[in-house]
């Protein structure tokens, strides 16, 4: 029970207040937040885990608050969405992501790709506008689908799952893959894999946390590991911390993982400083 109580807070770490005052002046705020130019998108490398190489990084924003300071997605995110605000918010991200991919694969590696995350919310509002703006972005940018994973994450409910199957369609005809996030828990379960086309599985972090020391834990991983392969889907394990996590999933056949022991989430000027080819292997 600790334990699970530490996974269910692990990326709650803002020092707000929670109350209903702060929540409302709060979202009074992020309204003209991206007119202030107050988000900022970091990146986490992904890596390869037979080689140690960083080949992808996922986009995570940002709010830089001028009073309370970094805020975290898990707070302002579903504040974001209860404001009609994700659309706008998960635009600017990606625009902000391709353009960063565009630039690494000119400089850094020419095969580099980044995910971004949309949530069920930002599938549901599409539905209005009727159309894909990523891939207009996509082609403004003259960029390749194969650039970019979308990353379904965080609640994914099953009235938009007609809608998100038929995006995932349009962007796989662009060549964009796509990976179910947080497998394993409530929002993102075997249904999903049943029902979308997807190219990767991300375990989640509560799976990987006690890796090394629940043998009931390992198991799991295993199983799904094996269990994506079959479906010829690749596997990425989030929230790595050690290297005793790294040694295991590695060889339960695990192909990329995230997380700590590799590297925090960063501001792009410092991924440029990480040597390619060698992130701690
Ligand atoms: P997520 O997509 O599951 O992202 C992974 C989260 O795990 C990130 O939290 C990351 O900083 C954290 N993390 C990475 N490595 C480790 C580790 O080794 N240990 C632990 N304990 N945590 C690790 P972050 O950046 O706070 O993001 C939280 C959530 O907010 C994301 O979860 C995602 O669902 C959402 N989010 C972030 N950016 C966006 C965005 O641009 N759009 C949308 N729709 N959601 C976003
Ligand atoms: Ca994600
Ligand atoms: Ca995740
Ligand atoms: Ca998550």
């Amino acid at each position: 029970a600790k334990n699970s109580g530490r996974n269910r807070y692990c990326y709650f770490t803002s020092s707000l207040q929670h109350t209903a005052v702060s929540r409302m002046r709060l979202s009074g705020d992020l309204r003209s937040a991206l007119e202030k130019k107050q988000f900022v998108v970091y990146y986490q490398p992904i890596i390869e885990l037979a080689t140690g190489r960083m080949c992808k990084a996922e986009a995570l924003i940002r709010w830089q608050h001028p009073v309370h300071g970094q805020i975290e997605p898990s707070e302002f995110i579903p504040m974001a969405e209860q404001a009609g605000l994700i659309n706008a918010i998960g635009d600017w991200v990606f625009l902000q992501a391709a353009q960063q991919v565009k630039y690494w694969r000119q400089k850094i590696d020419p095969a580099f790709q980044i995910s971004v995350n949309k949530s069920p919310a930002q599938f549901r509002a599409d539905n209005d506008g009727g159309r894909n703006y990523w891939l207009g972005y996509l082609e403004e940018l003259e960029l390749p689908g194969d650039c970019i994973t979308v990353e379904i994450t965080e609640g994914l409910l099953l009235d938009t799952t007609e809608r998100v199957k038929q995006v995932l369609q349009e962007f796989r005809g662009a060549g964009v893959q796509a990976a179910l996030d947080d497998f394993g828990t409530g929002h993102s379960s075997l249904v999903y894999l049943k029902e979308l086309e997807i190219d990767y599985l991300k375990i989640d972090c509560s799976f990987v946390n006690n890796l090394a020391s629940r043998s009931s834990d390992r198991l799991l991983c295993e199983a799904i590991i094996l269990m994506a392969h079959k479906l010829g889907l690749k596997v990425v394990a989030e929230g790595v911390e050690t290297r005793a996590q790294r040694d295991i999933l590695l060889e339960a056949g695990c192909d990329y993982a995230q997380g700590y022991y590799f590297s925090h989430p960063m501001p792009p000027a410092l991924m440029e400083l990480q040597p390619a080819a060698s992130t701690r292997a």
